[in-house]
């Protein structure tokens, strides 16, 4: 979400005629666009202060903003850091806040938030957010304060973009948005718009991220594995293997529940593989480690699902307290050296399953779409989101094609593979 909202930035700066510079001491305008999901990336933040005041040593004019999730109670704290400082949502108002050195006229083409046309930084894959904010609540969270409530944009102006997207020549579409699966337009709900998006013609391939456990319905498994243009990958954050935890995190479902959605969802596609010679789906996932009050034989819980569905890739946390969320009244009293110790843990056993799931792909042909180019080199992804490096590969292979490599080896992260 956040990189597309970089790119978004991108949009309305090149609209405004800015030029994009990679060395930050020859910049005229920083814009910092932040997370404040966990301390570290907020502790980075606080970082860039001395970093700016050398710079102003030699670029006394540097402008620098502040965007992105921020708690209204740290804007003072930042406005100390960075000239101004604007919420994400309100991001079609950068322009007015650029005023003085940029044409106005330009502004007409900038609208709200979800039609803000972004800069994408792949030529082969783009991100397109469908939907803003959250109305879950998890008792961790700071997203539903800092995006506010859910709001979906209307599915023509996603099928529009769509379009567009596929004329410009992109190969890939990841639809974004906190929890995609609770998307509405009216009629029109996630399974919907899936379906709409996967009958627009064109050879290209649909991902989506995030969707919540409780709002996985059957309609949308179903979707998804009836869906030719849907890739075989899904995101779907378990949190914790522990039902009190999961009660005390505000996630409305429990283990058993989790557990159950996976074995539906591997059904679904072990039949797409099938009748499609589709690999079977990828599962990657969310963990948070030392959630105020989780004995080890809680954490054992969470070691007990990360072991049974063996995931291709596990995005771990250590808990971080997050001011103004109902977790954050709770006692941090794990200690971090033992949040550290189940941190690793999970990782180890994330690396078996990964190099596990990985070995399945030796020897096979895959199809990969092909994201970059360096020297001989090709780097890809297969549908099922793993990237691919192909050595030496022959100079006429072009970005954003389509092409079948025979996988040869493997590690937990990545696949190598030779193109024939
Ligand atoms: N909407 C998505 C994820 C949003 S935040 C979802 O519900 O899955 C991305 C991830 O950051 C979360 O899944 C969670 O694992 C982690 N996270 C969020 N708040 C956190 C906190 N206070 N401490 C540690 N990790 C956190
Ligand atoms: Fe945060 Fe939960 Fe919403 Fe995800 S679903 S953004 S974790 S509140």
């Amino acid at each position: 979400m956040n990189k597309s909202d970089s790119e978004k930035i991108a949009g309305i700066l090149e609209c405004l005629e800015y030029q994009k510079t990679n060395k930050i001491d020859l910049a005229d305008l920083v814009i910092v666009n932040m997370c404040s999901v966990r301390q570290s990336a907020v502790n980075r933040v606080y970082s860039f202060k001395k970093l700016f005041e050398t710079i102003r040593i030699k670029n006394p004019n540097l402008k620098t903003a502040l965007t992105g999730c921020f708690l209204p109670t740290d804007e003072k704290k930042f406005s100390q850091i960075f000239n101004f400082i604007f919420k994400i949502k309100d991001l079609s108002n950068l322009p007015n806040i650029l005023i003085q050195e940029k044409d106005k006229r330009k502004q007409e083409d900038l609208k709200d938030y979800l039609s803000l046309k972004p800069k994408p930084d792949s030529l082969t894959s783009a991100y397109l957010p469908i939907m803003t904010g959250c109305n879950n609540f998890c008792s961790y969270c700071v997203v539903p304060f800092t995006r506010g409530r859910e709001k979906s944009r209307p599915a023509n102006d996603i099928i529009q973009e769509v379009k567009n997207l596929i004329k410009n020549g992109f190969k890939e579409i990841i639809l974004l948005g906190q929890n995609v699966n609770s998307y509405q337009d009216e009629k029109i709900n996630f399974p919907k718009l899936l379906q709409m998006i996967n009958d627009i013609p064109g050879n290209f391939w649909i991902r989506f991220i995030t969707s919540h456990p409780k709002d996985l319905s059957d309609e949308l498994i179903k979707t998804m594995a009836n869906c030719q243009k849907v890739t075989e990958y899904l995101h779907l954050p378990f949190q914790s293997g522990d039902n009190e935890i999961l009660k005390k995190m505000n996630r409305g479902y429990t283990r058993q529940n989790y557990l159950k959605l996976i074995k539906k969802i591997k059904k679904y596609f072990s039949f797409k593989s099938q009748i499609l010679e589709k690999r079977e789906i990828a599962l990657s996932t969310d963990i948070i480690v030392g959630f105020p009050g989780e004995t080890k034989r809680q954490f054992k819980k969470t070691v007990k699902i990360m072991k049974k569905v063996k995931f291709d890739m596990a995005y771990l946390a250590k808990y971080s307290p997050r001011s103004g969320t109902t977790a954050s009244l709770l006692k941090d009293d794990v200690p971090n050296c033992e949040k550290k110790r189940r941190e690793q843990k999970l990782n180890k056993i994330l690396t078996r399953t990964a190099l596990k799931r990985n070995k399945k792909y030796l020897r096979k042909n895959i199809e990969i779409l092909i994201e970059r180019k360096e020297q001989n080199n090709i780097f890809g992804k297969t549908r099922t989101n793993k990237g691919v490096i192909i050595k030496n590969a022959p100079e006429s292979l072009d970005l954003g094609q389509f092409i079948n490599v025979k996988i040869i080896k493997v590690s937990p992260w990545n696949l190598q593979g030779i193109y024939q």
